[in-house]
């Protein structure tokens, strides 16, 4: 199974607020297998797109480490945190597309800083394509739906084939059948491209579809659960009935 390997020992994140202070990630440990599929679950506030923040190298913990495939994203430089965070991917709640720029630019933008040895146009074609939207290149962001443009935010996230993706609530702001097309649909990239997942949700349905289920709260894991102990690529049985 290819994908990261993901090592998060003894990180703490605390927020200060006012006088008062927050431990929105209160002593984490988890370790992540390449390619599982991991729901972060737990209500909101216990810290889940805060851990996601610190695993994707956007914010920094206060203290412990997080290793992704042996490289110690905590204690990057910031230009060395750019490039790793061009190699993963990130998807977001509420999609974070770019307003003013084409469907297929949205697509290539992460890439556009960065020196790439594979032909991005072609690559952000053929994903679009893997999203269903190959005909809506040309078309701006608000001309697509709230799950045709997670689609596109999907299709951006892998232009890197990364080995890790990162997804903070990625149904959250969609109906259940859009957000099951959106769960359909990753572990339909998931199986022609193994990765780790890690997917923060609050929602029921989109736990029980992972390979782990770490729940969280008040910053704390407080359970670690095997949802399918040696399925591979938890998604599995969507992949299935799309075959
Ligand atoms: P979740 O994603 O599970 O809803 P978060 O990680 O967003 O939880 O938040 C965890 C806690 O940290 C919450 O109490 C939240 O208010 C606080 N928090 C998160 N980000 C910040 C921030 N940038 N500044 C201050 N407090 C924050
Ligand atoms: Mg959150």
């Amino acid at each position: 199974m290819d994908g990261a390997t993901v090592a998060i020992s003894s990180v703490s994140k605390r927020f200060t607020s006012g006088t008062a202070g927050i431990k929105a990630v209160d002593d984490v440990s988890l370790e992540i297998e390449a390619g599982t599929v991991v729901a972060l679950s737990g209500p909101s506030g216990s810290g889940k797109s805060t851990l996601l923040h610190l695993v994707g190298a956007i914010d920094r913990p206060d203290t412990g480490s997080i290793t992704v495939d042996d490289v110690d994203v905590t204690t990057l430089s910031r230009k060395e945190s750019a490039a790793y965070r061009s190699r993963i991917g990130f998807v977001f709640q509420r999609y974070h597309l770019i307003p003013t720029l084409s469907v297929l630019d949205n697509v290539l933008a992460p890439v556009l800083p960065h020196k790439v040895d594979f032909d991005a146009p072609a690559r952000a074609a053929e994903l679009l394509a893997a999203v269903g939207l190959e005909d809506r290149g040309r078309a701006l962001p608000s001309q697509l739906s709230g799950g045709q443009q997670q689609r596109v935010a999907i299709a951006r996230a892998l232009i890197s084939r990364p080995r890790l993706l990162l997804a903070d609530e990625p149904t959250g702001n969609l109906d259940s059948k859009t957000g099951t097309e959106i769960l359909d649909l990753l572990a339909t990239l998931q199986a022609q491209h193994p990765m780790t997942i890690v997917i923060a949700t609050h929602e029921q349905h989109v736990a029980q579809r992972c390979d782990r289920l770490v729940r969280m709260r008040d910053g704390q894991v407080v359970g670690d659960l095997a949802v399918r102990a040696g399925s591979p690529g938890l998604l599995a049985d969507a992949v299935e009935l799309r075959t």
